[in-house]
Formats: structure tokens, C-alpha cells, sequence
């Protein structure tokens, strides 16, 4: 019989730990509907894989229906998520990939790194506690708690990008678009107008004006300033 302890974890079951562990960190309960959107599958295929990581001691289904991550599972999530940060910063800083790149390009590399790549990436890389895109590392949480979401900002408000959400990092276009006209973490910037009938928030940095989606802004964090 299979020791499932030392059983290999597949890379859509790392996928799905990643998600969960981000939810668990945003307070967000893990329902089938939110993984099936999050993670673009239907909800039956959501179904089955949870049925599979119960099995493998990954997580627990508890009575609301919501998945919730065993000890194991956690450990396992917090390794995928170091792992993709790592990269996506190795990616950037060695390879000079696209800062909008990294997170896609990670996404199909992190799988198959061991745990002593994950640990030199580590010490390669020891003083970052957030990934390019302003998330944290598991375990530096506490580092982005001042960061406040755009959409909370009023205009004539200043403030520094700091982080886009995790979630954010899925839309290669949002991604795209920040980088084309340099609104990137660190880019101090003043909130100039909101029009909720016309959903967008105009900000504008030190090079130019820029009109976001509100769906978009959802996805980013500032440091007012
Ligand atoms: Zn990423
Ligand atoms: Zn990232």
C-alpha cells in the first residue's frame, strides 16, 4: 500500500493547494464555486480532486462544505507558494523575464523543483519577503498588513503600488497592462477620479494618466502616503 506521506503530489493537487492557502490567509471560505472560478474548471472536477486530497490527507471537508487544509496540506501549500515566488524573482533579476511574465512562467516551472532547489532558491534570494508582484511569502504576512486596497482610496489621495493580489497575477492582461505604462510596485501615484457609473478610478503617476477597471483595481494594494 501507498504511504501517502511520501506520496508524490501532483501539479494540478499544488495548484489547488495554492489557491486554498490563499484563501485561508484572505479569510475567504474554499466552496467549490469559488475553486472551480478560481481555478477555471467545473465544479464536478472540483468534486473529485477534493475527494483525492482528503484521501491523501491534504485537507478536510468540514460540514459548510468548505475544504479546509490539514497540517499537511498547509506545509505542502506554503513549499508551492515559496517555490513560485522564488522563481518569479529568479526569473526577473537572473533571466531578465518580463516582470509580467514571471508569474505565468512560474507557474510552470515551480512544479518541479525539489526541496533543495526550493532552499537554495531561498538562500539565493534571502531578503525578499514579498514575491515581484508585492504578495507575501508564507510566514512574512504581517510585512504587506499596512497595504490598504486601491479601491478604498479617495481622489486626491496619494499613495505608493505595493502589491497586485495573487488572484490578479491570473490576468496576464491587468499584468500587461501595469507594465506598459509603468504603474509596477514601488510607483507613487495620485487617485484623480472615480466614476462608479462608468466603473473606473483614474490615477496619475509622475509619467502619465492611467484609467483602470474597478475590477481591476479590486486586485491592487497601496501604502497611502
Ligand atoms: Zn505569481
Ligand atoms: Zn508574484
Amino acid at each position: 500500500m501507498e504511504d501517502k506521506r511520501t506520496s508524490k503530489i501532483t501539479p494540478t493537487v499544488e495548484d489547488y493547494l495554492g489557491v486554498l492557502y490563499t484563501l485561508e490567509r484572505d479569510e475567504v471560505p474554499a466552496t467549490g464555486a469559488v475553486m472551480a472560478k478560481l481555478l477555471s474548471v467545473s465544479p464536478p472536477t472540483v468534486t473529485n480532486t477534493f475527494k483525492r486530497m482528503v484521501r491523501d490527507g491534504l485537507i478536510s471537508i468540514d460540514k459548510a462544505k468548505h475544504a479546509l487544509l490539514t497540517d499537511r496540506g498547509r506545509e505542502n501549500a506554503e513549499s508551492v507558494m515559496r517555490r513560485h515566488m522564488l522563481t518569479e524573482w529568479l526569473l526577473k533579476d537572473t533571466l531578465n523575464v518580463p516582470w509580467s511574465e514571471t508569474h505565468q512562467e512560474s507557474h510552470d516551472i515551480e512544479h518541479a523543483l525539489s526541496k533543495n532547489i526550493e532552499q537554495k532558491l531561498q538562500e539565493h534570494i534571502n531578503t525578499v519577503k514579498t514575491c515581484p508582484h508585492g504578495n507575501p511569502l508564507p510566514g512574512n504576512e504581517v510585512y504587506v498588513q499596512d497595504w490598504v486596497p486601491l479601491s478604498q482610496f479617495q481622489p486626491g489621495e496619494r499613495g505608493i503600488l505595493r502589491r497586485i493580489h495573487e488572484f490578479g497575477e491570473d490576468h496576464a492582461e491587468l499584468l500587461q497592462f501595469l507594465e506598459q505604462h509603468g504603474f509596477l510596485p514601488g510607483v507613487g501615484f495620485t487617485v484623480k477620479e472615480i466614476l462608479p457609473f462608468n466603473q473606473t478610478m483614474t490615477v496619475e503617476t509622475e509619467q502619465e494618466s492611467i484609467t483602470l477597471g474597478l475590477s481591476s483595481v479590486a486586485y491592487l494594494f497601496a501604502e497611502k502616503s
